[in-house]
């Protein structure tokens, strides 16, 4: 089976996403939870516990970066207009984890961003091709949101935590 380097945003759309990786792809996922954009603190340990466990269920290794939300903060440069904002979280925590993946000798990445319906898709890809292009990294693209809301559904019955709002502190307020 292959490794691919999942950069991983959340337990709940990772669980589809590991499901669809390793049984279409015959790839095995290393977790890594980079978002310092989750706000606050608090919100960000219920949901690394949510992943840590979703890694001891699928026997996955994770790897969980010092939670620093100031790399968020400091990185988006126009919080008031939302479309910049979400670009530039997607961009900080995808080349990071790129970055990573090239470090660690990876030659497949993805990212659990693809899973996600609230999310700008097309943007998300537009992004991970960007950064893997002539990187020796193959960015393995698949639309996972088909299975979004069944698999959402099952993590529910595992019991493990789920999200309320997409991370930041606009999104609680809905900006
Ligand atoms: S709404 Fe979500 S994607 Fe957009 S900046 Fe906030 S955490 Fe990032």
């Amino acid at each position: 089976m292959d490794r691919i380097f999942l950069h991983t945003c959340c337990a709940g759309c990772a669980q589809g996403v590991i499901n669809t990786l390793t049984s279409k792809f015959k790839a095995k996922p290393f977790l890594f939870f980079y978002n310092p954009n989750i706000q606050p603190e608090s919100e960000y340990i219920k949901r690394k516990e949510a992943i840590v466990g979703l890694a001891e269920i699928t026997q996955l290794s994770l790897e969980t970066p010092q939670y620093n939300p100031e790399e968020y903060l400091s990185y988006i440069n126009s919080p008031e207009k939302i479309i910049d904002r979400c670009f530039l979280c997607y961009y900080l925590r995808l080349s990071y984890s790129i970055e990573k993946a090239h470090l660690g000798g990876y030659l497949l990445f993805s990212t659990t961003l693809l899973a996600s319906p609230h999310q700008n898709h097309e943007k998300i890809i537009e992004i991970c091709e960007t950064l893997t292009n002539n990187s020796g990294i193959d960015f393995i693209y698949y639309d996972f949101r088909k299975e979004y809301y069944e698999q959402l559904a099952q993590l529910k019955k595992s019991g493990l935590y789920c999200q309320k709002y997409c991370g930041c502190l606009y999104s609680i307020e809905g900006v």
